[in-house]
């Protein structure tokens, strides 16, 4: 007997990214509905053999999603806004597509639900909207039929819900500064999900899991008031039937600890990788419940490195000191790990043994469990902890001292620009010759199927780099020729000769390796393939340099230069860890700032550092922001860029403006312009940009790029008006939201000149 082996969740965009395919060749028209649930109950089926073939006691069910799990449980609960419900699609998949990416043709035309970061990761949900017309009741029967298909094949799963406390406190009313837990709504949440307990619990789970991550985060007044009236309803309709695992991930819960405890759980989550002293420290303080397990989350669900044994064992027995109720998890969901090692032939034996993908993790859980509750002498003849603690023992890979040399050099001036940022704009704005409002685009433009087909031949052989260079020369020509058409004021190059810009920064410095199929949701069926970060970084050669000085050459106006940032390359890589993150940026910012240099000596006079994940990795609890983040990446930022002259402006760009609480920090990273995407949130951010004095000159998206509506000029002008009711004109730049690069052509172009239009417009209005 060992310990219970339990998942948070698994990917199920499928190895071979099946389902992303499936669907986005539905939308394109390629695949019917039915082939594309045919595939994800193909994959579900496969999914959940895996982890019984592994030998995993509590598997997941309901961790599917079409496109996102917050999207799922916003439909499970009815929260459906009119403007979608009104549409009346026959069938709910597009309904729930129609909310998780806008829909415009002969039935309407809807923008698509708010997106956001899902917590500290890369990963995106829908954000749920509540209102007065709200009609909250358990709507559909999507996890009782994964349920059940699951049984019918022999596994008894472990249905899954995202909690309705973390639901609410991520819900948003749009009518509204704050979404009100009014008792009517509360109790109408909670009586949704007593119903889907009570369901369970007659469909026979054993087990249910509920997560509620968003109890990692610090609480508001009444936070704690509301979870206890939540589950005090909720936690009766069990029935003695079915046990309920609450499960918390991405940081502690030391502050509720004690009343999550006295609700007398089943079964309690903790993190014990992200938090794990002052989780650790709740269960010695306040013990266990009688009857609770302890699901000690152990194997990491947000890293590719193997699992060190030892370090899990020991964490498994610090819960045993308290409790002999112990089972063996996941930290988090695995959804944010790639599938599987396996088939990644490029990378050689002596590396690929210290990765652990989401099935080898299975094996880790195993592993883990089984040594738990083994004797000293078991545990001695374990060969499986033999050859664990093999990888962990001696360097896995030597220094660089090239690399160590130029960090001991620092100084604070390096970390500083001259002159200040009001001198500089000064001298940018005779320099760059700009009118009022400048108009640009965040850097990438359409990467069509000809891109891709023309890297694809690279990769395989069939054309040469001469042929492949004038290739993407012609299609910088192009989209210079097209954005002088249609008069943007400051123009890119278009990014073609990149795919994934991490992994393109990546390729080009030293100490990253890459895979060939690790490729991880981050929204809808989006997913990126994270480079690794395996040894000390440097930059190999000029990257980008070749690219922007030709693409300057073949224009008179001005062409900004491309980069991305090391805050955001490491945010979006696997980072080590053997080192801390503040080494690794560090090293990232000195490659990075050999490249702003180079750009700046070729006669490029503006250059964008990309920090689009900045605001992603900031920590949940505020006590953390500085001392744990903001202290040494803001730096990082100005690292890159203190050495540039005056008259050369600098650009970043962040994805998301959710920086209001930051937002002094962001205008320390002195930049002299940043953009940065708000068109799918709301504008609160202008208020606190107002409020805060903001130095940095700044461009909120104007309109949406993740849908493919094609914006209005009068609604881009109304967008513009909004924008100047809060911020000074001078310090105004218009551009849309970032990516491009995942549009077709045919809605990129029109809606940029509605953007240009819509810019002359407001021009002549205030002349
Ligand atoms: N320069 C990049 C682009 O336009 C920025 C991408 C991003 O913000 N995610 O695609
Ligand atoms: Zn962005």
């Amino acid at each position: 007997m060992s310990a219970l082996t339990s998942v948070s969740g698994f990917p199920r965009v499928g190895q071979n990214r099946e389902l992303k395919k499936i669907i986005e060749g539905y939308w394109k028209g390629a695949n019917t509905l039915d082939e594309v649930r045919a595939t994800a109950k193909e994959l579900r089926a496969k999914h959940w053999r895996l982890q019984q073939a592994a030998g995993i006691d509590l598997i997941p069910s309901n961790d599917f999603s079409f496109y996102d799990q917050v999207l799922d449980t916003a439909i499970l609960l009815n929260a459906i806004p009119q403007r979608y419900q009104r549409l009346a699609f026959d069938n709910p998949e597009e309904t729930l597509f129609a909310m998780g990416r806008g829909y415009q043709g002969e039935k309407g035309d809807v923008t698509a639900l708010p997106m956001k970061k899902w917590f500290t990761t890369n990963y995106h949900y829908l954000v749920p909207e509540i209102d007065a017309a709200t009609d909250i009741r358990l709507n559909g029967t999507k996890p009782f039929d994964e349920y059940l298909e699951a049984k019918e094949l022999g596994i008894d799963t472990k249905p899954v819900l995202i909690g309705p406390y973390t639901f609410l406190k991520l819900a948003r009313d749009p009518q509204a500064q704050e979404l009100e837990f009014d008792k009517g709504l509360v109790n109408a949440v909670a009586a949704a999900y007593a119903e889907a307990l009570a369901k369970f619990a007659e469909l026979g789970a054993a087990w249910m899991q509920i997560d509620e991550p968003y109890l990692v985060l610090d609480k508001e007044p009444g936070d704690v008031e509301l979870f206890k009236a939540l589950y005090a309803k909720i936690l009766p309709a069990r029935d003695g039937k079915v046990k309920v695992l609450l499960n918390t991930y991405f940081g502690h819960i030391a502050d509720v600890y004690e009343t999550v405890n006295l609700l007398g759980f089943d079964g309690i989550g903790l993190d014990l990788n992200e938090g794990k002293d002052e989780n650790l420290a709740a269960l010695a303080q306040y013990g266990v419940a009688e009857g609770t397990v302890i699901f000690a989350g152990v194997v990491n669900g947000r890293n590719i490195w193997r699992n060190d044994y030892a370090v899990s064992l020991g964490l498994v027995d610090a819960v045993k000191q308290v409790t002999p109720n112990v089972a063996v998890s996941t930290a988090s969901s695995l959804l944010h790990v790639p599938f599987s090692t396996e088939g990644e032939n490029g990378l050689d034996e002596g590396v690929l043994k210290h990765f652990a993908f989401a099935v080898e993790k299975l094996g880790e859980l195993r592993d883990v469990a089984e040594l738990a509750d083994a004797d000293e002498d078991a545990k001695k003849a374990s060969a499986a902890l033999t050859a664990n603690q093999a990888l962990f023992d001696g360097t896995r890979v030597a220094a660089d001292p090239a690399v160590a040399a130029r960090l001991a050099q620092l100084t604070d001036a390096d970390f500083t620009r001259q002159p200040a940022r009001a001198e500089r704009q000064r001298l940018q704005r005779e320099a760059l010759d700009l009118p009022l409002l400048p108009t640009t685009t965040i850097g990438s433009f359409p990467q069509t199927r000809e891109v891709r087909a023309e890297r694809a031949k690279l990769r395989k052989g069939e054309i040469d780099q001469t042929t492949y260079d004038a290739f993407i020369k012609r299609q910088i020509d192009d989209c210079i020729k097209s954005q002088e058409e249609i008069g943007l004021d400051v123009l890119v190059h278009g990014e073609f000769e990149r795919n994934d810009m991490v992994e393109y920064f990546g390729q080009n410095l030293n100490g990253f390796l890459f895979t060939k199929n690790a490729w991880v949701q981050s929204y809808g069926t989006r997913c990126v393939k994270p480079p690794i970060v395996w040894g000390d970084v440097s930059r190999a050669n000029p990257i980008t340099v070749e690219w922007s000085a030709y693409a300057q050459s073949r224009t008179d106006r001005v062409m900004k230069g491309m980069l991305t940032g090391p805050v955001t390359i490491l945010n979006w890589s696997w980072p080590r860890e053997d080192i801390t993150h503040e080494q690794q940026t560090q090293q990232l910012a000195l490659a990075i700032r050999d490249e702003v240099l180079d750009l700046e000596a070729a006669g490029i006079k503006v250059i964008q550092i990309d920090e689009a994940a900045l605001r992603e990795k900031l920590p949940l609890r505020k006590t953390d922001w500085h001392a744990k983040y903001l202290d040494w990446a803001i730096p990082a930022f100005r690292l890159v860029h203190s050495a540039v002259k005056p008259a050369t402006q600098i650009h970043t760009h962040m994805c998301y403006s959710e920086f209001n609480d930051i937002i002094r920090d962001i205008d320390a990273m002195d930049a002299d312009v940043i953009s940065f995407e708000a068109s799918r949130g709301d504008l609160v951010v202008l208020d606190a940009i107002h409020e805060a004095e903001f130095e940095t000159e700044a461009g909120p998206g104007v309109y949406d790029i993740h849908s493919p509506r094609i914006p209005s000029e009068a609604e881009i002008e109304e967008r513009i008006g909004e924008i100047l009711k809060k911020m000074d004109v001078s310090k105004v730049w218009i551009n849309p939201d970032c990516g491009l690069k995942t549009r077709g052509v045919a809605e990129t172009w029109p809606s940029l000149e509605h953007l240009v239009a819509a810019t002359k417009a407001v021009r002549a209005s205030l002349s």
